[in-house]
């Protein structure tokens, strides 16, 4: 039997990848029977929007659903989280102690937000951003105009946080071990101008500053106490921290999954602990490390839009072909922010990158191009305002093009370039850190 004739395909994950997945399945012709589980009682819902639009006030979170661009004609069961995996029999069994039969099952399981470590991470008050109702809660908090706000963490969704509740006209101050915002995304260069565009906004940035606990007054969260004994007051309290997985449910299966996502090999297959592919298992979107051609064998997840929908329709395809008909899944990494006025929109890998160089505009300027260069290749590029350029770099990083690139003809003059100034690697004793939609597994 050809999988296309598949008697049933299983997807667990109903969000973003979980949904171009089942599209994917359809538009190449399985037309067997197809279900979609999801721990959320909502159809899948893009998350982008939470830390952006919804804090914000323009959007309400359930208007984030997503749309459906092929009819998946699928058996959704939401509300219900899958628990159990029993790779011989091929079943899975959910919250509710059903048991799903499948032929071939896609984990899209995706993140959640990395809870604070210390005291009082449950005092309410604290808040993370992961769902539509964390962002909806969340919303609701804001609206009630809190005096003082505090956002744990200096990443990409802790900036865009710290950016809406200044639109909302609250105080806000943003802690972060490092020396400047997005340090570890895009190193400290960078950076600065992020720390530069807060403080024009009126955001006090704490530095190298490392929250130990939450302390509270009247049952509600009061203050944040610091490693060195300072504290910090706040009625409100953002802990952007990251994403981690919970891939219990895999691991006890027998796969290669932990906090760091599910092992798969180039082709988006489930690794078992014997070191081969289940033939019947495929990952994809913010659950899934796999070895991306482009980067050699090095296992990353990334966590970002564009992947989540690109791998997903890949896994798909793969699980309808034969199996010598496996494809490796190549993915330049590519993502979008927005946050104090200015569109953040980078591609490749800063990872390891020692070299930056500012190709166009200027930080003084707050609109610039900076390209990343890692042992005189060219791996990724950034865009503040600028994103007009950054096709043009597109091709250059995927073939790793030398570093400073060739922008125009033979006469250009030299390129300045500079450390980017990533930080040291990160403590195991930090208590803060940055949201990093990317993640490297040696
Ligand atoms: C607030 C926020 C803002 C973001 N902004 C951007 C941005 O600006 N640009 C960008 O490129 N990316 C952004 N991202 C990242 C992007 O949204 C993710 O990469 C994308 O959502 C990943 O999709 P996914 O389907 O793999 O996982 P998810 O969206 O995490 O979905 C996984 C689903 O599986 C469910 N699930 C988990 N375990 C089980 C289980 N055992 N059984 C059943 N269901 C389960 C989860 O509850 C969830 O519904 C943002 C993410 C967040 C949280």
């Amino acid at each position: 039997m050809s999988a296309v004739d598949d008697p049933s395909i299983v997807i667990v994950g109903a969000s973003l990848a979980g949904l171009r997945g089942a599209e994917a399945l359809r538009d190449s012709g399985y037309t067997g029977p197809l279900t979609i589980v999801g721990d959320e009682p909502y159809r899948p819902y893009d998350r982008p929007p939470l830390s952006k639009h919804v804090l914000a006030g323009d959007l309400r979170a359930e208007a984030t659903e997503l749309p459906q661009l092929t009819a998946v004609r699928a058996q959704w069961r939401l509300g219900q989280a899958a628990v159990a995996l029993d790779r011989a029999g091929r079943t899975i069994r959910l919250a509710d102690d059903t048991v799903l039969p499948y032929r071939s099952l896609l984990v899209t399981t995706g993140a959640r937000a990395r809870p604070f470590p210390g005291a009082g991470a449950g005092l309410p008050g604290v808040h993370t951003i992961r769902g539509r109702d964390d962002a909806a809660a969340l919303r609701s908090a804001l609206a009630e105009k809190p005096r003082r706000v505090l956002i744990v963490g200096g990443g990409l969704i802790g900036c865009e946080a710290a950016s809406c509740c200044r639109d909302l006209g609250l105080s806000v101050t943003l802690v972060d071990p490092n020396p400047t915002p997005l340090a570890r995304v895009l190193g400290m260069l960078v950076g600065n101008s992020v720390a530069v565009r807060m403080k024009d906004a009126g955001v006090s940035f704490r530095p190298h500053t490392h929250v130990k606990a939450f302390e509270s007054r009247n049952g509600k969260v009061a203050r944040a106490r610091l490693e060195d004994g300072g504290e910090i007051e706040a009625d409100l309290v953002i802990v952007a921290l990251g994403a981690e997985r919970d891939a219990r449910w895999l691991a006890k299966a027998g796969l290669l999954a932990d906090g760091g996502g599910l092992t798969c090999d180039a082709a988006c297959r489930a690794m078992t602990g014997e070191g081969a592919p289940d033939p019947h298992i495929y990952a994809a979107g913010d659950i899934a490390r796999w070895p991306n051609p482009l980067f050699g064998d090095r296992l990353r997840t990334v966590e970002h839009w564009g992947n989540a929908v690109e791998q997903a329709r890949h896994a798909a395809r793969n699980m309808l072909a034969g199996r010598d008909d496996q494809k490796a899944y190549a993915h330049l990494p590519a993502f979008w922010s927005s946050q104090f006025d200015v569109n953040i929109k980078a591609i490749g890998s800063t990872e390891g990158a020692d070299k930056i160089a500012i190709v166009h505009g200027s930080r003084t300027s707050g609109r610039f191009l900076a390209v990343y260069g890692r042992a005189g290749r060219t791996v990724a590029a950034v865009s503040f305002d600028e994103a007009r350029w950054l096709p043009a770099y597109e091709s250059q990083i995927a073939c790793g093009a030398p570093f400073p690139p060739i922008l125009d003809a033979t006469d250009q003059a030299p390129i300045d370039h500079f450390s980017p100034g990533f930080p040291a690697p990160r403590l195991a004793s930090e208590s803060a850190d940055t949201t990093e939609r990317e993640s490297i597994h040696a």
